[in-house]
């Protein structure tokens, strides 16, 4: 366990920004990790946490101590007849614990092909095709950055939202996630809803469909539609599909009719029923789809990806941003959001 100074981590963002860390060191255990933290303290370091860097804009000099798990372990806790529950490290590949999900129970299969680790999965709460990982975490462990304290989390206190959780509120750069028990019903009953699933209901129906059938489609999809970070450098959806209420959409529908939009429920804190819009066709009328501003652009195949040519910087990123954000807000009147973090 080293602490490199000046470590280069532009191999490390699948966005590919030049960016150099102060210090940056990966470890292998709990005692690694807990020893990090507490030279962070002596040396007056800000820790932040690194998992595949597939959903962070990297500024181009990061202060303090960057760390990353490398920890692999899988452990089946315990069994019944209905559900298993597995601890899952952080360093593990999120898409290599998909396909390794199948032998303790399911869920994940929608989720297949999205880059990162599993340690960075409940930060965003991410989701694919009508399933979040949330529903399937029980547990999270943690260590804090004040105590280097280990700390076991239930699913309510960690607050999941749509694309959010409290490690984007109030845990963010406090704690670091270590492992995460999963929580997998053992029968396979698959989520086809999504149009492009779809057309694996007949077989899901006939009982013929299988868990790495799913696997398999899901990651023919996604190849088909989404630039792969090794061929094209991107952060997956810049920006969060934006909820807007029932009589925002109304007004929007008199002047576009054919605005995509799927029911999102209501807010407690009132009584109106709320959509989903899908902010990749918002910038997509704004024109930005498959243009290039510089060394950034918005990808040809899905408008809410941007993608970067080597030498681009968070800066330009930024730029090209800022640019659509205020074109969208000016046409819709919908203010839009940015997923992945800024991380400096
Ligand atoms: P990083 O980008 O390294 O970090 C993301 C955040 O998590 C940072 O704030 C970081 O500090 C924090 N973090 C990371 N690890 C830990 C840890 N162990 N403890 C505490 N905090 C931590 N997202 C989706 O939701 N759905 C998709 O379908 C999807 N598809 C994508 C497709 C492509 C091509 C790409 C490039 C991205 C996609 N994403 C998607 C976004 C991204 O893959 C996910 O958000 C992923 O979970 C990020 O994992 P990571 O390990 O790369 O995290
Ligand atoms: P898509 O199928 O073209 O759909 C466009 C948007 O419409 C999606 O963002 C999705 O919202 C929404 N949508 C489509 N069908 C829906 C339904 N039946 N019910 C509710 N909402 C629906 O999207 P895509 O770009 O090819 O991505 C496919 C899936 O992978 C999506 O779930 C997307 O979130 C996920 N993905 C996420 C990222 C990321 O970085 N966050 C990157 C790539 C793909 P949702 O996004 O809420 O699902």
């Amino acid at each position: 366990m080293n602490l490199i100074k000046n470590y280069d981590l532009t191999q490390s963002n699948t966005l590919g920004l030049a960016s150099k860390a102060e210090c940056f060191a990966a470890f292998s255990s709990i005692e690694q990790c807990q020893a990090l933290i507490l030279a962070a303290h002596n040396q007056g370091l800000k820790l932040k946490v690194l998992g595949g860097g597939s959903n962070l804009i990297l500024a181009p000099k990061i202060s303090g101590l960057v760390i990353q798990s490398d920890m692999q372990d899988f452990t089946l806790h315990k069994q019944s007849d209905e559900f298993s529950w597995v601890w899952v490290d952080a360093g593990v590949n999120w898409h290599n614990w998909v396909n390794k999900s199948i032998e303790f129970g399911h869920g994940l299969e929608n989720l297949a092909l999205i880059p990162g680790t599993v340690g960075a999965a409940p930060v965003q709460n991410i989701g694919a095709y009508g399933v979040e990982v949330a529903e399937f975490i029980e547990q999270i462990e943690l260590i804090d950055f004040k105590e280097a304290h280990i700390q076991t989390l239930s699913n309510e206190d960690c607050q999941f939202a749509y694309r959010d959780s409290a490690f984007k509120q109030n845990f963010k750069d406090k704690a670091v996630i270590t492992r995460v028990l999963f929580k997998l019903p053992r029968a396979f009953k698959p989520k086809l809803d999504y149009a492009p699933l779809s057309e694996l209901k007949p077989q899901a129906e006939a009982r013929e469909l299988n868990a790495q059938a799913l696997i398999a489609k899901v990651c023919e999809i996604r190849n088909s539609k989404l630039p792969d970070p090794k061929h094209i450098a991107n952060a997956g959806s810049f920006f969060k599909n934006p909820i807007i209420s029932s009589s925002q959409l109304e007004a929007l529908k008199e002047q576009y009719p054919n605005i995509p939009h799927y029911s999102y429920g209501h807010y407690a804190s009132d009584d109106e029923q709320h959509f989903k819009v899908a902010a990749g066709w918002l910038i997509e009328q704004c024109g930005f789809k498959g243009k290039w501003h510089g060394k950034v652009g918005m990808y040809e195949k899905q408008a809410l990806v941007m993608v970067a040519r080597q030498g681009a910087a968070a800066q330009d990123i930024q730029s090209l941003s800022q640019k659509i954000i205020s074109q969208v807000q000016q046409s819709f009147q919908i203010q839009l959001e940015v997923e992945p973090q800024l991380f400096n």
